[in-house]
């Protein structure tokens, strides 16, 4: 599917509209708590020890569940579904459940988009059956091209080269176009910001630069640990000139820019620099059934229950319809953007559980 033409759906998809009249356009899953990296950013190894309580297989949402769920959002405006996590690839059959979306979007009779994000290490082996469950397009998170970077940064002895061959297997296999992320952390991979950008000029794959975000409680954010977006643009312009590039809709997260001499597109997502709350479409369904309502949440609305009590469909699209009108979330826009000072001092929960 061309997803340019999703545009066209999102203006004319239901206006379900939250308290700051935004859309509802977005809908992220996060179908596994656990992971098998230990990012620092994320799930840092002294807290996500072998001691850390993952939630049991039985608080999990099943596949109908989630597939029952995901009929409701599209009815209500999702026209784009993320599979996320955690590592989204070792939930175990997780192509039955994209066969699953993947049909539920026909019956519905509207294009929707079914994107996944995985950190890469699994892509390999499962790009093909991916495709061939009906999967649109995966994104790749990648921070940094020499192996003791990525290992650092991604608390592990993952070879980089494990993560490229997901990346060309993901390209072969028709899952385009590609996306890598990476995030960027002060004295700890900003180095590898000109080697990846120049490892993937030409490649046709979009590299986006992500800033570190101040997501959960465990990863220890501090602002003097962001590198800025536009500090990020200059280092690339320096050897390669960019030019910005419009939106490919109004809300796209990240800004675009093109190499002035034709070698592709870089993005930046200035989460913390330049908060994007004002076009802000995205939900979060969390692992265990909890709906949020923004990435900086510390509360969710129980779908599960509702859902395994047995109610009708009526019951629980007004639950969602009302969650999401009663929506006021702009976390990112009110953090003090100079100081990093945090909008809330509440405990947020983790970016494994709720979904990146
Ligand atoms: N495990 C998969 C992966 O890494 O791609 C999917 C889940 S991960 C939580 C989704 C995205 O969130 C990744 O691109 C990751 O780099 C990003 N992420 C996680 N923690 C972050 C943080 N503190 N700041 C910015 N991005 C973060
Ligand atoms: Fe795992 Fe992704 Fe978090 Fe890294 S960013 S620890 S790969 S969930
Ligand atoms: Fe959306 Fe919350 Fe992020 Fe703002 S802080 S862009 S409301 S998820």
């Amino acid at each position: 599917m061309d997803y340019r033409a999703l545009d066209v759906e999102r203006v004319h998809a239901d206006t379900l509209l939250d308290g700051l009249r935004r859309p509802l356009h977005d809908l992220r899953i996060s179908v596994t708590d656990r992971c098998n990296l230990r990012c620092t950013y994320c799930m840092p190894r002294e807290i996500f020890d072998e001691n850390h309580a993952y939630l049991p297989r039985s608080e999990l949402l099943t596949f109908e569940e989630i597939e029952r769920l995901a009929g409701l959002f599209i009815r209500l405006g999702v026209r784009k579904i993320r599979l996320t996590g955690g590592e989204p690839l070792l939930r175990h059959g997780i192509e039955q459940l994209i066969e699953k979306l993947a049909r539920r979007q026909t019956a519905e009779g509207v294009p929707v988009e079914i994107a996944l994000t995985t950190n890469g290490v699994l892509l390999a082996r499962k790009a093909q059956s991916l495709k061939d469950a009906g999967l649109s397009r995966v994104t790749v998170s990648l921070d940094g091209l020499s192996n003791a970077t990525f290992q650092r940064m991604s608390g592990s002895e993952v070879a980089v080269a494990t993560v490229l061959e997901g990346i060309a297997a993901a390209r072969t296999a028709g899952l385009g176009p590609v996306k890598v992320n990476m995030v960027v952390k002060r004295g700890a991979n900003e180095h590898e910001i000109l080697p990846m950008a120049e490892h993937f000029r030409h490649s046709g794959i979009v590299l986006r630069f992500i800033e570190f975000m101040d997501v959960g409680t465990s990863n220890g954010w501090r602002m003097d640990d962001v590198v800025p977006a536009r500090e990020i643009l200059d280092r690339i312009a320096v050897c390669h000139p960019l030019e910005q590039l419009d939106p490919h809709y109004s809300g796209e997260v990240a800004e675009r820019w093109r190499y002035a001499d034709g070698a592709g597109e870089v993005g930046v997502i200035a989460s913390v620099t330049h908060a994007f709350c004002n076009e802000c479409s995205r939900v979060r369904l969390a692992t265990d059934g909890r709906l949020y309502t923004c990435l900086f949440a510390s509360e969710g609305l129980d779908l599960r229950a509702p859902l395994r009590q047995g109610e009708g469909d009526r019951v629980l699209t007004n639950l969602i319809a009302d969650c999401w009108g009663r929506r006021s979330d702009q976390y990112s826009q009110l953090r003090h953007a100079a100081t990093g000072e945090a909008a809330s001092q509440v405990k947020k929960v983790e970016m494994s559980y709720i979904g990146g």
